[in-house]
């Protein structure tokens, strides 16, 4: 198999080549900035190095199975094949001017959530950063940028901080000014609440967001809906974000799939409400995306905006997710690693 060159900074490449720096740096930029994966359209490295490099080594590993567009929006899902078999999803979603990517961490995952449709699927392995990384090199492979910077989310398959060195060192490539240069602030990492992960990610240097997936603030509830939250009860995920935020100072969102008659009440908005105070947050609400054979239904428009009338009265900043992909089975909690063919 050929060795991948894409989760490495310019100064592995050139390591792992045995080649000099800038010709390091050259190759991260052919990579990364201008998205070019074949090795001969490399145009300012020798041939030598280039025939050598063909022979060798790769810088893209993950290929294409399946992609899905809806007409609607522009939304973009890709179905991309692991170099061992296993399939990841990622999404690219158009807001007006704005792109999201939306990258996944895992092949599937192990939390389960009830109302998921990855969890659902189950779990297969962790990704290196180089396949977490080439999932945003995919998606912008053809897209016209000018000028604007997308936004990343890693809010795709499985949990971001169960996979921490590579979903941390995927970053660190995607922000290299050598590279896609996306600023921190326009990226988000998205958790369901490991707090082992929250105390790590408060000690990075940078102010790269922290989004944490709540849904229900006491822990009847919220352990019947993300079973992470048996292991990491409401109280240590509260007081583990009041830590977060005496270390870093930096917002957190909480996000909040409402689900018709299980968690969208003013009584669950209430507890929502008395979870927030004192913390330094806003929050997402997201209408719950249908996954058919899940026993769930989407809160009607009038239940999620008297939900979020009830915290703006209590003083929180909360939002109504627009969702974008469901016509193709590419919003949240939709991808389950199949392109979208029904798994039943
Ligand atoms: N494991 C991480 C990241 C992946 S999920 C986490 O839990 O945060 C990204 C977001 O989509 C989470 O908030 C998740 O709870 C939400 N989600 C999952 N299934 C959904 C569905 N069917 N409809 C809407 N949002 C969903």
């Amino acid at each position: 198999m050929k060795t991948p060159l894409t989760g490495l900074f310019p100064d592995e490449i050139a390591a792992t080549l045995d080649v000099k720096p800038y010709q390091g740096a050259q190759l991260f930029r052919w990579i990364h900035q201008k998205r070019i994966v074949d090795f001969d359209a490399m145009s300012d490295l020798s041939k030598a190095l280039r025939a050598r490099l063909a022979a060798a080594f790769t810088a893209s590993q993950l290929t294409l199975d399946t992609i899905r567009e809806s007409e609607a929006t522009g939304t973009r899902k890709a179905l991309l094949r692991l170099p061992d078999g296993d399939a990841v999803e990622c999404v690219l979603i158009r807001d007006r001017d704005r792109i999201t990517l939306c990258l996944s961490s895992q092949a599937g995952c192990p939390l389960r959530c009830a109302f998921c449709a990855t969890g659902a699927a189950g779990y297969r392995r962790n990704l290196d950063a180089g396949e977490i990384v080439e999932q945003a090199l995919w998606l912008l492979r053809d897209e016209d940028l000018s000028g604007r910077t997308p936004n990343i989310v890693y809010m795709g398959m499985g949990e971001p901080f169960y996979n921490y060195d590579a979903v941390l060192k995927s970053i660190r490539l995607i922000m290299h000014p050598q590279g896609l240069h996306i600023g921190a602030r326009k990226i988000t990492v998205s958790t369901a609440g490991d707090i082992k992960g929250i105390e790590r990610f408060a000690e990075e240097d940078w102010q790269v967001r922290l989004s944490v997936s709540l849904h229900a603030a006491n822990n009847e509830l919220r352990s019947r809906l993300v079973p992470l939250n048996k292991r990491y009860p409401v109280e240590r995920l509260r007081a583990a974000l009041q830590r977060y935020q005496k270390r870093c100072g930096r917002q957190v969102t909480l996000e909040w799939v409402l689900l018709d008659g299980v968690n969208d009440s003013a009584c669950d908005a209430d507890e929502l409400a008395a979870f927030a105070r004192g913390l330094d947050v806003a929050v997402n609400l997201i209408p719950w995306n249908p996954v058919p054979e899940l026993p769930f239904a989407p809160s009607p428009p009038a239940r999620c905006q008297a939900f979020q009338a009830v915290l703006r009265e209590r003083g929180i900043t909360a939002t109504i997710r627009k969702e974008k992909g469901q016509d193709i089975e590419a919003a949240c909690g939709q991808l389950r690693g199949n392109g979208g063919a029904c798994a039943t």
